[in-house]
C-alpha cells in the first residue's frame, strides 16, 4: 500500500505541476475521442499502451472485456456505453482483449470456477465465444486455444455491443466506428482484426486503425 501512497504524492508533486494547463482544461469538462472497453487485468493499461492523456479515452473495464447484450446484465456496462455514445458523442469504440486472459481461461475450463459463482455467471455473456471455439477449433489446444478464444471473444462482444440502441443508431448514421483489438502482454504489441483477411494482424506506423464493417464479422477458422 505504501507504493500507492508514494505514487499519489509523486503524482501531485511532479505530474500535476507540469500539466497544470491540462488539468485546468479538464476541470471544465470531458470530450474523449473514444470509448475503450477492456479487461480488468492489471497487466493492461489503456492510457499507457495508447500513450493517451487523461480526458482522451472513456474507459470501461471488467473481467473478460465483456459487453452484455442490451437488456441483459446489471446495466452497468449499458449505462457507461449509453453515456459515452449518446452524451459524450465518442466517435470510436474499441474492444480490446489481451493474451493470457484469466477470464477466457475460465471460460475454456469452468471447473475452476466452482468457488467463484459470480465470475461463472458473468461469463455466460461470453457463451457465443465458448461455442464458436468449441465447434470451430476442436483441433487447437493449449495457449493457442486460449489466444483464439481471446480473439473470438472480442468479435463476439462487438456483436453484443451492436445490440445497444445508442450504438446502432449512431452506426446507422455513420457517426461511429468500432474496432476489435488484442493486446499481446508478452511483447506490448496490439493486434487488430482485419476484415479483408479475417485475421488479427499487428498494428504499427504503417498500419492504420481498421474499423469493422457494419455486418457481423467472423474470424476465419484455421
Ligand atoms: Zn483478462
Amino acid at each position: 500500500m505504501q507504493k500507492l501512497a508514494d505514487g499519489l504524492h509523486k503524482f501531485h508533486a511532479e505530474v500535476c505541476r507540469t500539466h497544470e494547463d491540462l488539468f485546468r482544461h479538464l476541470a471544465r469538462g470531458q470530450r474523449p475521442e473514444a470509448l475503450f472497453i477492456t479487461c480488468s487485468d492489471s497487466r493492461i493499461n489503456p492510457n499507457l499502451i495508447t500513450q493517451t492523456q487523461p480526458g482522451d479515452i472513456f474507459i470501461v473495464r471488467n473481467a473478460g472485456n465483456i459487453v452484455p447484450p442490451y437488456g441483459a446484465g446489471n446495466g452497468s456496462e449499458a449505462a457507461a456505453i449509453e453515456f459515452a455514445v449518446a452524451h459524450l458523442e465518442v466517435k470510436h469504440i474499441i474492444i480490446c482483449g489481451h493474451t493470457l486472459c484469466g477470464a477466457m481461461r475460465g471460460l475454456l475450463d469452468p471447473s475452476g470456477l466452482d468457488e467463484m459463482p459470480a465470475v461463472k455467471s458473468w461469463l455466460q455473456h461470453a457463451e457465443l465465444t465458448r461455442r464458436l471455439v468449441q465447434e470451430n477449433y476442436p483441433h487447437i489446444e493449449g495457449e493457442d486455444r486460449l489466444t483464439i478464444t481471446v480473439e473470438e471473444n472480442v468479435l463476439a462482444q462487438i456483436e453484443n455491443l451492436r445490440t445497444h440502441p445508442t450504438v446502432r443508431a449512431r452506426l446507422a448514421r455513420g457517426e461511429l466506428s468500432v474496432y476489435a483489438w488484442v493486446f499481446k502482454i508478452e511483447t506490448g504489441r496490439v493486434f487488430q482484426f482485419e476484415h479483408s483477411t479475417g485475421q488479427f494482424g499487428p498494428m504499427g506506423d504503417t498500419v492504420p486503425p481498421s474499423a469493422l464493417p457494419e455486418a457481423a464479422v467472423f474470424r476465419r477458422a484455421i
